[in-house]
Order: structure tokens, then sequence, then C-alpha cells
């Protein structure tokens, strides 16, 4: 045998038996069998074996398995980032002459999919009021065939009534999808308010780092999951080992992570309340912010009046106690200016700020800034929502005591 083959056709094997904290990083396309009768054999679909790497390796099998954990739930399927989890959904579970409804408020690109590309299959779908319920239950018809939910509202963080809107599809029959990337598994368990699906960016949380795409769909019932995932192989879906990797490091700090960035983002909500350029703070544990009751439910349950704990935690100068400090809520609030603020100033505002950097996503280690305009995203108007600029903060790692300081700044900036 000459060395070149040597090296590829190597005997040597590591003994077995290596435990470490991190799981190993298996990275296939292959996959051997030992024999033709194996080849043919071999099942993909339980996790039983492997096929191909696109079908699973131990490195994704372990990822799916806690991230089920994580969620309540009993299969998974990952995908390449949060917007692939709701087209999978969408495409493994709709077909001409069907309907879907989605939530106006709903993350963009998944009402994007629905009227670019799902339109293109003959699939027609609605958009409906999630804080009403008896919208949802009218806009239901024989041919709705999912319905999606998020909690909260994009951008708005309006909270609906989860468990209401899941139970109201399930006695019409009809499955529910929740984008849960904002609950992240922490603030409440999906499954427990009557979902069939659960889908969540891990772009988000999960990875923690800013620097990963992934998304996950996980659910309860077998039938269903094999259904979706006979799709995801049709479609050819598959993650990277190293961005499994990166999210299998980061997911036991995903608590700890979420409750610290959850703390700093309530300070800043109860201090910006006490800002004069601030017409209004929507944040869910805010008293006020549409749906806070709906939140409390189901994410503080038991603490009613915790409005009153918040002399717990150490206020920032100056901040008022107008946030629950029950419960928990991701890291993200918006702002709402007074009217007497131009989209320039705004702009302004945002171009100011020096830790909060611009850009898209959340739950990264550093905190971000987005300005909205709302009328374009929306089809509805929005009550509850005072009227004027909006820009979105999603609060990261940092010392918040300096996260207040550098948006004192861009306020004084914003009014000069
Ligand atoms: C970020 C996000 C997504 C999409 O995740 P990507 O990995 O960026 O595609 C979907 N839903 C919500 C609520 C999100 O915040």
């Amino acid at each position: 045998m000459q060395d070149i083959t040597g090296l590829i056709h190597h005997p040597y094997v590591p003994p077995e038996g290596f435990e470490a904290p991190q799981p190993g990083v298996f990275k296939a396309s292959t996959v051997f069998f030992p024999n033709v009768a194996a080849m043919r054999a071999r099942e993909w679909k339980d996790k039983s074996a492997y096929t191909y790497g696109l079908h699973g390796t131990p490195t994704t099998y372990v990822l799916e398995e806690r991230l089920c954990a994580l969620e309540g739930g009993q299969q998974c399927l990952l995908v390449p980032s949060g917007l692939a989890a709701i087209a999978l959904v969408s495409l493994s579970l709709l077909k001409a002459g069907d309907e879907v409804l989605i939530p106006d408020n709903a993350y963009a690109p998944n009402k994007s999919l629905a009227a670019a590309e799902l339109a293109q299959w003959g699939i027609g779908h609605r958009f409906y009021n999630p804080m009403d319920a008896a919208d949802l239950a009218e806009k239901i018809s024989p041919a709705t065939q999912l319905v999606w939910l998020e909690v909260p509202g994009s951008v708005t963080l309006e909270f609906p009534d989860l468990p209401a809107l899941a139970g109201l599809c399930r006695d019409k029959g009809v499955t529910t999808a929740l984008d849960n990337t904002w609950g992240a598994g922490l603030a409440f368990k999906p499954f427990a308010c009557g979902v069939d699906i659960s889908i969540h960016a891990l772009t988000k949380y999960p990875s923690g780092g800013g620097d990963v795409l992934m998304g996950s769909v996980v659910t309860t019932d077998e039938a269903l999951h094999l259904r979706l995932k006979l799709t995801h192989m049709r479609l050819g879906l598959g993650v990277g080992a190293n961005d499994v990797e990166a999210v299998l490091r980061a997911l036991p700090s995903i608590a700890l992570r979420y409750r610290a960035q959850d703390q700093a983002c309530r300070l800043l909500a109860a201090w910006l309340q006490t800002q004069p350029e601030v017409a209004q703070v929507l944040h869910p544990a805010v008293p006020g912010s549409p749906g806070h009751e709906n939140w409390q439910r189901l994410c503080a349950p038991g603490h009613a009046e915790s409005s009153e704990s918040a002399t717990e935690v150490v206020a920032l100068e100056g901040g008022s106690p107008k946030v629950s400090q029950a419960g928990l809520a991701a890291s993200l609030l918006s702002i709402v200016f007074k009217p007497e603020f131009a989209s320039a100033q705004v702009d302004a505002f945002c171009d100011a700020l020096q830790l909060f950097r611009i850009g898209y996503s959340w739950a990264g280690p550093i905190s971000l800034v987005v300005p909205y305009e709302l009328s374009a995203l929306r089809s509805m108007p929005s009550p509850g929502v005072a009227q004027g600029g909006l820009v979105r903060l999603a609060i990261g790692l940092e010392a918040v005591q300096d996260l207040q300081a550098d948006v004192a700044q861009a306020l004084k900036a914003m009014r000069a």
C-alpha cells in the first residue's frame, strides 16, 4: 500500500470511552455502512442509526435532544436559520387551495414568505389581529390548514392570550405553529399552551454570540414530526457541525444569559419611562404595554401585584418602579418618541448611540438598535401603541449603567 493510501485508510482507532464537558463534533456527508444489507436496512427517521450527514450525526442528534428538553417537546429538526424553520413548517403543511393565518404583528419575513412565495403555489394567506381572539375565530375557514402564533408581536411587543388562541384553533382542528424565539423555552412552556409546533431562531438566545444562524422545529406528535421531517429531507435542509458545536457550547448558559439580559432590559424600561422625550415604552412587563396582563398570566403566574416587588432590585438613578420584576421576558423593548420628534431626529438618536450598534437580530453580547416605520409593517392599526417615531432596543451583556449613560447622551444629541 502506498503512503497516500495508508494515510486515508489508516488502521488506528482511538479507544472508546472518552468523556469531556462538551460533546464531540462529528462531521460527515458520507456515513459508512458495514455491508450492503445494512445499507438497505438502515432506518434514518428515528435516530436509531446514521445514513447520510444531511439526515443526522451524533452531534446534531445531541443538540436536537437538548432543544426538546428546553422547549418541552419530543422531536426536533434543525434548519439553517429561524426563517428556514418558518418556511419548512409552511411548505410542509400547506398545499394549493389552503390558507394560512398569520398575526399582523408577526416577524415580517413570515408575512413576506406568504405574500411572495406561498402565493405562487396557490396558497392563500390572511393576517389577523392577535389581540382579538374573535378576529382569529372569524377568519378560520375550511381552507385554513395552519395558524401562526407569535408571542409577543414583532417590534411592538403586544402580548396575546396564547392559550386562548391555541385553544380556539385546537377546537376547530387547525394546526398551530408558534414562533417561540422570544420565550426561548424559558419564559413559558409552549406545549403547555396547546400549540402543535414550536419554532425557534437559535440565532438568538441559544447561540448567544451573534455569530451563528440556525433554527429548530420542535413537536410533540410523532406523525406531525414525520411529515415535517420528510419535507426537511426533500428540501435538503441541513446545518453545519461547527455551528451546531457553537450552539451546544452556549446552551448551558442560556438561562443565566436570558435572566441577566432581562433584568438589565427592565431596569432600562423603568428609567426610560421617566425621560421627557419618551411617549411610551413597549415591553410586556411594563403595566399599560399592550397585553401586559396576558404576559403576567403566562410568564409571571401568581404575581398579579408584582410591580410592588420592584424594590427588590436596585433601580437605576432616576428610574421609576413602573415595571414588574416578576417572571421572565426577553431583553427587547421599543421606545415610542413623542410626536414632536421628527424621523430625522429619531435617526440621529440611533446614530448618536455608541455602545448600542445599529443592526438586526438580538440576544447576543452587544446591544443593538433599529428604527422601525410601523406603517410599512402593518395592515391593521396597533391599538395601545402611541403615535411617534419608534426604535427597538435589544439589550446585550454590557453593564446596564453604561447602557443607560449611552442612551442618555443619545437623547441629548437628539434634542440638539
Ligand atoms: C430572528 C427571528 C427569526 C428569524 O431567525 P433568523 O435565524 O435570523 O432567520 C424569526 N422569528 C423571530 C421572532 C426572530 O426574532
